[in-house]
Formats: C-alpha cells, sequence, structure tokens
C-alpha cells in the first residue's frame, strides 16, 4: 500500500468512529468526535524513526496499558467478589451438554478428576476454547490458525521517559514497542517472537512445543521466585533478546539503548487465537478480518471469541448478559 492508501484507510475507520460515537451519543477513549491520527511532519518522523528504514509514520491516539496492572486489579476484585468463588490449579478436561440443559464439566486437580453440574457455563479458555467446545460438540466453523507470540518486558528506568516512542509497524511482518513511560518497556518483534503456529485447534500443545521439557521443570522449580527466575531468564536467552532489540532498532534507532539493560528482561509469551490460516504477511489472511468475534451462547453454554485484548471488557459485559438470561 501506498502511504496515501494507508492514510485513507485510516480517515475511513475515523469516518466510521465518529459516525458511531455520534449515533451512540458517547465517547470513544474518552472523547468525543475528533481527528484520531495524524501524518508525522518529517522533523518529528526523523527524530523517532529510521530513514533508511522506514517510508513515514503516522501518530495516533491508541493507547497501551500495563497488563500486569490491570490483572492485578481483576484478581484483586475477584477476590473481594463474595459471589466468586475462586478454583485454581485446575484444569478443564472436558464439557457435555446435557438433554435436561445443564452443563457437566470434567476437571482435574493434582490427578484428581472430578465432574461438576452446572445451570449455566462460559468457555473462556482462549487458547484451549476450540478443543473444549468440540467436546461439548459445537464446531467453530474453520480454519483458525493459533500462534505463539514471545514479548520482553524491559525494565530501563534510567532512560529518557520520551527517548523511545510506543509504535507498530505496519505492512508486514514488524512488531510493536511500547514505551510505559515508567522506565519499562514493552518489546516484541514479530518474526522473531511468533515461535510456532498451528492449524489443529490445540493451542495448549503450543506451550508444550516451545517449552522443552527439562525447560518446564526449571520454570515450575522457579516459579514461586519470580525475581530469580526474571534473572535465570533473561541470561538463557540473552541472544533472543539482543536479537529482537537489534531488529527493532532498525526501525527505531533509541531502542538500541536497551541492550544496556541486559538482566532486566522478562521473557513471557502467549497464544493468540483468530480465524484464518495463513500469517500476517499474507495480505489475503483471515487473520486482517477479525471483526466476526464475541461471545456465542449455545443453549446453556456459552463460548467466547475474546478476539483482542482491547475487547474483552466489552464481550465480558455480552456474555454476563447472556448468562443473566439464561439462568433468570
Ligand atoms: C505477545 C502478545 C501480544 C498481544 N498484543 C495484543 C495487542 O496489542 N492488542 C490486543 O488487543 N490484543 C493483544 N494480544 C491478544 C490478547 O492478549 C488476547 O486476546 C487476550 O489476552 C485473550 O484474553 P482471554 O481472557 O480470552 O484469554 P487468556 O487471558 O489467555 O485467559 C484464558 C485463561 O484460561 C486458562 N485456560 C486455558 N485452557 C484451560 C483449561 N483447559 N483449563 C483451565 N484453564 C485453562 C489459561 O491458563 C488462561 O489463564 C496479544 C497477545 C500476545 C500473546
Amino acid at each position: 500500500m501506498t502511504i496515501s492508501e494507508i492514510l485513507n484507510h485510516f480517515d475511513d475507520v475515523q469516518t466510521c468512529i465518529n459516525q458511531t460515537i455520534k449515533s451512540y451519543d458517547s465517547k470513544y477513549l474518552n472523547a468525543s468526535e475528533k481527528c484520531y491520527f495524524k501524518i508525522n511532519p518529517p522533523k518529528i518522523h526523523d527524530r523517532y524513526f529510521s530513514q533508511k528504514y522506514t517510508l513515514n509514520s503516522v501518530s495516533t491516539d491508541e493507547i497501551s496499558v500495563s497488563t500486569t496492572a490491570i490483572a492485578f486489579i481483576l484478581t484483586d476484585a475477584i477476590k473481594r467478589q463474595k459471589m466468586i468463588t475462586f478454583i485454581g490449579n485446575t484444569k478443564v478436561i472436558s464439557v457435555k451438554r446435557m438433554t435436561n440443559d445443564e452443563i457437566e464439566i470434567t476437571t482435574r486437580n493434582r490427578g484428581r478428576t472430578t465432574i461438576n453440574k452446572y445451570q449455566c457455563a462460559a468457555n473462556c479458555l482462549w487458547d484451549d476454547k476450540l478443543r473444549i467446545d468440540k467436546t461439548a460438540d459445537i464446531n467453530n466453523s474453520g480454519p483458525w490458525i493459533l500462534r505463539y507470540k514471545a514479548m520482553l518486558n524491559i525494565s530501563a528506568p534510567a532512560i529518557g521517559l520520551g527517548l523511545i516512542p510506543s509504535a507498530t509497524g505496519i505492512l508486514g511482518p514488524y512488531g510493536d514497542i511500547v514505551n510505559h513511560k515508567n522506565g519499562t518497556y514493552y518489546l516484541s518483534w514479530y518474526p522473531l517472537c511468533k515461535l510456532a503456529e498451528t492449524l489443529n485447534n490445540d493451542g495448549r500443545k503450543l506451550h508444550s512445543e516451545i517449552h522443552n521439557y527439562h525447560a518446564r521443570i526449571v520454570k515450575r522449580i522457579l516459579s514461586g521466585f519470580p525475581v530469580l527466575s526474571e534473572k535465570v531468564s533473561s541470561i538463557t536467552h540473552k541472544k533472543f533478546i539482543k536479537n529482537n532489540i537489534l531488529e527493532m532498532a532498525k526501525y527505531i534507532p533509541s531502542a538500541e539503548q536497551l541492550l544496556k539493560y541486559g538482566n532486566s528482561f522478562k521473557l513471557s509469551g502467549g497464544v493468540i487465537l483468530a480465524k484464518g490460516s495463513t500469517d500476517i504477511n499474507d495480505p489475503d489472511s483471515y487473520l486482517h478480518q477479525r471483526s466476526i468475534i464475541g461471545p456465542i451462547a449455545y443453549g446453556n453454554y456459552v463460548t467466547v471469541d475474546t478476539g483482542k485484548y482491547c475487547t474483552a471488557p466489552l464481550f465480558a459485559l455480552e456474555t454476563a448478559d447472556m448468562i443473566t438470561k439464561i439462568i433468570s
């Protein structure tokens, strides 16, 4: 795509957002109708991006959040909510939709299998959604692609807060970087960080594929010692971390500063579930049309395709409404 084709697309998206705001008499990212993007003048572009490898850049209103901070807020809220009973360390093995509309769920905890029946159940398992749906006799029409994507969290408090921009590369498998403006950074160079993919609907297997047997044991042993675990991870993945930063730095030269923080990395990652059969470098891949997402109710069983992190709160509300209807 040319720059003007990209800007035309951004313009279409902006019109769509503004029309939606108007029709709902609402706000988006806490603002009423406005301009959500601006092409960077050469002076700004050249300050942050390589002139050799990038054509141009656009400032957008996209907001980055610390998923760790949100996870803490969520888990804390769940702990304080007396109507929620949290059952940890337990794997959902299968689901059966009974003829009397009840949902029978088989789980395993420390080798012990338990079967419970519920008036209603929601499958929010993401990387195991398709497998569990199948046990409940639901066939999600596909194909679906499950990708394991790694990411680095870097603590580099001494770097000037505005030196490294938050940016996403587009028109190919690049990657993204987030400056949390508190001395911490997220970085994921897609061509290196997309570690595995499968079309066989079993996302849990991707975890074992990328963590070999011995690494899994070490990870489990260190799970109670987060600081030590972080150190071991930075040492064992030093080359991978360095290569990610160097690739990103080709496009965003200031990112090279992160190399100095060799021991302050946390390497993690997860599976991404989406409809499609080819990766993001294929312009025709269904991955680029991720809009048919959300919860679907089959009788008393709800199954959720979260789609994106940013759509999770909306779908949580929709799922709660579906559950309310089912049980009332
Ligand atoms: C590196 C990376 C970058 C990303 N970047 C973005 C981004 O920029 N923007 C964006 O919008 N989205 C992004 N995503 C996608 C986003 O993270 C996911 O869409 C979102 O986390 C899905 O939330 P969820 O609650 O559906 O699933 P999860 O957060 O994965 O929760 C599912 C839970 O179910 C548990 N579980 C699974 N199977 C079982 C089972 N059988 N029994 C018991 N428990 C089970 C899992 O352990 C997990 O705790 C990214 C993902 C990754 C990995």
